[in-house]
């Protein structure tokens, strides 16, 4: 089976691990500040803090921005749950921008859903792609508004504005199938100062000398074991990215003719770091049978995600999550699906997987009645 993930770990890593096991020394320490010097490298920028997990990055993000009850705080529909569910415990109300066709959140939508109560921006930068940081700064600039961004799916990608985490606040995800993975992780990156100290304290008990607390903190700490596997591959991270961003193009140049997909574009200015290479399946496609047919011939395929992010039991019923009405996002969660793109692919499972899908297609195709082929083929 081509996996959609595959993390990259190489003799170094190995050697990094039994370092820490041989030093004695397992919880936050040295391994873990060389991780952060890395994080920051990695993000241009000031500060790097290194927490659990991506998750916890967000909320003690949003704790440090000082984003909580009262705010009201505008994101994409198309995310993963953690960016919900961080806003959720942080008590913000939550409304929804739809997306561009490139699937980040689109700045006019954005505009549209300002209020009064509007306090900050959480773009996505979703399948490794930036969000358009340039006019979305600008209109945090205009409305005084915090922008947090979830860029858990985009190491070392750049836009317009700058290397992604370069500026402001943004956190990183290094769960097992992100493009870096220390198996859990994260890091938030910024250029303030005093979300640095709040960080700082608040992922250590609140702790500002041994056992003297200045705030109600919480356990966010990584360990040296985590950092030991992360950090060979920060090191390796413009190779990795390279490899990712030619796979990309391989899958688009094979999968050209393929009539059925609408294959992903980067917009002008911006790196893409391809976490995933979604394409979007024409309507009346059967999506299930095209990613059953690719698993029968080897080749795994991702739903990222198959519902917008709130559009589930839990989220439903709370009154935090206004369900604003994102026709573009709810379009992409009924078409899309992702093809493996990571740098362990070889030229022969690039080949594998442009030949699946073409078949995979043309056998889908030729099971449904010409009448119904015939009305599709005018549609956008
Ligand atoms: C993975 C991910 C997270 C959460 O990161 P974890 O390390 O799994 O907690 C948050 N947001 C997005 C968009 C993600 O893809």
């Amino acid at each position: 089976m081509i996996r959609i993930s595959e993390p990259q770990l190489g003799p170094e890593v190995e050697r990094l691990v039994l370092e820490v096991l041989r030093s004695g020394r397992l919880a936050q320490g040295p391994m873990v500040e060389r991780f952060e010097a890395l994080c920051a490298k990695m993000a241009e920028a000031p500060f790097a803090v290194a927490v659990s997990n991506g998750t916890a990055a967000l909320d003690a993000a949003l704790e440090a921005r000082g984003i909580g009850p009262g705010d009201e705080v505008i994101t994409t529909p198309l995310t993963f749950a953690a960016t919900l569910n961080a806003l959720l415990r942080a008590g913000t109300r939550i409304r929804f921008a739809d997306v561009g066709a490139d699937f980040t959140i689109d700045p006019d939508s954005v505009r549209s859903l300002i209020g009064p109560s509007t306090s900050a921006l959480l773009p996505v930068h979703l399948y490794g792609l930036p969000a358009d940081m340039r006019q979305l700064r600008e209109i945090a600039a205009e409305y005084g508004l915090k922008i947090i961004e979830d860029a858990a799916q985009a190491h070392g990608a750049s836009s317009e504005a700058g290397k992604v985490g370069a500026e402001g606040t943004a956190t990183f995800s290094f769960y097992a199938t992100k493009n870096v993975t220390a198996g859990e992780g994260g890091v938030v990156t910024t250029d303030d100062r005093s979300v640095v100290d709040h960080l700082r304290l608040i992922r250590n008990q609140g702790m500002s000398e041994p056992y003297r607390y200045s705030t109600v903190g919480q356990n966010l700490r990584m360990t040296e074991l985590q950092a030991a596997v992360a950090i060979p591959q920060l090191e390796r991270l413009a190779d990795f990215n390279t490899a990712r961003a030619r796979n990309a193009a391989v899958l688009t140049a094979g999968l050209a003719e393929c009539e059925d997909l609408t294959l992903p574009t980067t917009p002008q200015r911006r790196t893409h770091v391809w976490h995933q290479y979604t394409v979007l399946l024409d309507r009346g496609r059967d999506r299930d049978a095209v990613v059953a047919g690719l698993a029968k011939r080897g080749v795994q395929a991702g739903i990222y995600y198959p519902a917008l992010v709130w559009d589930h039991p839990p989220y439903r019923q709370s009154d935090q999550v206004i369900p604003d009405r994102t026709p573009q996002a709810a379009d992409v969660v009924e078409r899309c699906f992702s093809l493996p793109v990571h740098p362990g692919l070889q030229e022969s499972d690039l080949a594998i997987i442009i030949e699946a899908v073409s078949d995979v297609l043309d056998k889908e195709r030729s099971r449904r009645p010409l009448q119904s082929r015939g009305a599709e083929r005018g549609r956008v």
